[in-house]
């Protein structure tokens, strides 16, 4: 399995036709996919009670389990970077190269597509905002506490 990504601005940088879906084997792989401004985690599976899966699958013993809302963790798969993703155009069939950018742990957009280039390597980003966001969150939470005293 792969995880995907879905950015409905990207494009082919050859022939510029619309490329939703990207996929990546970088993460866990477990068939999650995330749209932009998405929280970059893994959902819990949860198992399905036999009554539900009845109504919603007839006799089928699969599936097992269902995702549920709930994350795996409180913290991103990762907070500011870049994950390798790939596809191909299905219109000129070229093979796509690019990465799916990570800002503040949510799935932002695309970016640097290319066609017929090698896999590309995650990239990290320390990223200056992050701290400014902490910090701002920082000073509204005193700001709120020193208001309840
Ligand atoms: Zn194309």
């Amino acid at each position: 399995m792969v995880d995907g990504f879905r950015d409905e601005d990207a494009e082919c940088p050859k022939c510029h036709a619309k490329i939703t879906e990207w996929q990546t084997k970088d993460l866990e792989r477990l068939g999650e996919r995330w749209d932009r401004g998405d929280f970059v985690q893994y959902r819990k599976l949860k198992s399905i009670h036999e009554n539900e899966r009845k109504r919603k699958y007839g006799d089928s013993p699969f599936p097992l389990f269902q995702t549920s809302k709930e994350f795996l963790s409180d913290a991103p798969l990762l907070f500011n970077g870049k994950i390798p993703v790939h596809t191909s155009c299905k219109k000129c069939h070229a093979w796509l190269e690019g990465y799916a950018k990570i800002l503040d742990g949510r799935f932002a957009s695309i970016v640097e597509a290319e066609a017929d280039v090698k896999p590309k390597q995650r990239v990290l980003i320390k990223h200056q905002i992050t701290a400014q966001t902490l910090r701002i969150r920082l000073r509204e939470e005193t700001i709120t506490v020193a208001r309840i005293v």
